[in-house]
């Protein structure tokens, strides 16, 4: 019986990098083999943070490979706009790279036996494994939330409904009434941000639109969700896909399995970053009281401009309450250098506050002084804070977040949504609601989410049996 030998692709952005080199680790663990596919930059970013080294100690079975960067913005902040030029041209970039390590093989390690390629790069591996004029299997994977993929998918019915396009500022409140699964729940402001017509009054929600629907020729979905999560969507899109794996949360899912393999022996120490890690925030942690600190992130992309810094800034300090803020040190447009933090700022924290420009976020969020998270609502914060039962504030920025942060108010009802205001006392407000007037409302719901997400990866949930099927449809697709 041949080797099963999963070649692994993600779109060589950060958060779609660490969420499917957490799947990578899932699929080792259990014994297959993995190579995974990223850029020269990314690749080295990783190593720089010894992500590279920890892992391949690790797993003897886990192999990366590299091709070159096609475009020297990639992973450049704040390019919300231009995304989707990025995602075209690594497609177009990729190709090549593919074709040859579909056909690499030595005499230890045998060719890839399936594909589990980043779902936006739509029929990238399947046209390369015809043009090869070979069969194997090709499995989507996609980092945003479910709501959000069937949301694109979606798009289409919306037109023909004419619900879509979005007509402009004035029409962001209305409702959107015929999303199977989310009828009546979404405002024209809570659809993923692609489908907001840009500056020229266009959008390029058709673009992320026609890219998912070329998932239905897929042989199999891979989705960061559980069922508890994202029941109803996840079962139209089942409704449309034959073989849907949800193995989400996979930060958690992979925390268990580990804990499991490891039985005593020490656990890798992956930090999950392409950034350096500021570990002197624990420290002050641990000095705050408990419940009492907003964490402040908005991940490894948004642009803020100063303007909105200072809001959030003067809200979280007239708050009065305290606050740990990531502030990346290109978070700010155009400013990579030390006066992106206004001295007012630096000087005005110091009585309540720490700031630093990488926290080990998964960390922080379970460190008992956390009382809430202020957050850009992308999709892995989002499991990271249900996982951790902690309560959000939503200031969404791009992608899948607008509607991440719709959920988390409404369907959830884990936080507040402060989508498109960004002013100092609705930020105090919010802070002081989500931390003490409606703090216990909040944190039931936060916690019971909590307990399912963690029922869903323990032994017979939903997540734990979903990725058992996996490995079973990897394998023997592989014979
Ligand atoms: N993150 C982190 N430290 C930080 C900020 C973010 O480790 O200071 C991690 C966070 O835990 C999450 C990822 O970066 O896993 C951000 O991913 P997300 O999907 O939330 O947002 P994106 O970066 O794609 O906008």
């Amino acid at each position: 019986m041949a080797e099963a030998h999963v070649l692994i692709f993600p779109l060589p952005l950060s958060a779609h990098v660490l969420s499917m080199l957490k799947l990578a680790e899932l699929l080792v663990l259990q014994n297959l083999r993995v190579t995974f596919l990223t850029t020269d930059t990314i690749h080295s970013r990783l190593a720089r943070f010894g992500e590279i080294k920890v892992l391949s100690e690790s797993y003897p079975t886990l192999h990366f490979k590299t091709f070159s960067d096609c475009n020297d913005e990639g992973d450049h902040p704040g390019f919300g706009d231009r995304i989707w030029d990025f995602i075209s041209s690594v497609t177009l970039h990729a190709k090549p790279f593919l074709r040859d390590i579909l056909l690499s093989h030595t005499p230890q390690i045998p060719k890839p036996s399936c594909v589990i390629q980043d779902g936006i790069f739509g029929s990238l591996s399947s046209g390369v494994a015809t043009e090869l004029n070979i069969s194997i299997p090709i499995i989507h994977f996609r980092t945003v939330s479910s709501c959000c993929f069937w949301a694109y998918i979606s798009a289409t019915k919306l037109l023909q409904f004419q619900e879509l396009p979005i007509r402009g500022d004035d029409d962001m409140d209305r409702i959107i009434k015929h999303l199977p699964g989310m009828e009546n729940l979404l405002r024209c402001r809570d659809l993923p941000s692609f489908f907001r017509p840009n500056k020229e009054g266009n959008s390029t929600f058709e673009s992320y639109a026609d890219r998912s629907r070329q998932s239905l020729a897929a042989d199999a979905l891979i989705l960061n969700s559980f069922e508890d999560l994202e029941g109803p969507v996840l079962s139209q899109i089942r409704h449309n896909f034959s073989k849907v794996y949800t193995v989400g949360p996979l930060h958690h899912h992979l925390n268990m399995r580990k804990a499991e393999s490891n039985k005593g022996k020490e656990i890798p120490r992956f930090k999950n970053s392409v950034f350096q890690v500021d570990r002197s925030c624990m420290t002050w942690l641990d000095a705050q009281p408990e419940g009492s600190v907003m964490y402040v992130s908005f991940g490894s992309t948004t642009i803020v401009n100063k303007e909105d810094l200072m809001e959030i800034w003067h809200g979280l300090v007239n708050s009065k309450k305290g606050f740990l803020w990531v502030i990346r040190p290109d978070i700010v447009a155009g400013k990579h250098n030390e006066d992106r933090i206004p001295n007012e700022v630096k000087e005005g924290t110091k009585e309540r506050g720490c700031i630093v420009e990488w926290a080990p976020q998964e960390e922080v969020l379970t460190h008992k002084a956390i009382g809430g998270f202020l957050t850009h609502s992308g999709w892995n914060s989002t499991l990271e804070s249900l996982v951790a039962g902690v309560p959000m504030i939503c200031w969404p920025y791009f992608a899948d977040q607008q509607i991440n942060s719709r959920f988390v108010s409404e369907v959830w009802k884990v936080g507040l949504d402060m989508k498109d205001i960004c002013d100092r006392d609705v930020v105090e407000k919010m802070v002081n609601d989500v931390m003490v007037h409606r703090r216990e409302e909040f944190l039931k719901s936060a916690q019971a989410m909590a307990m399912l997400a963690h029922k869903s990866v323990s032994p017979g949930g939903s997540s734990y049996t979903s990725l058992h099927d996996l490995i079973e449809y990897i394998i023997s697709a592989s014979r």
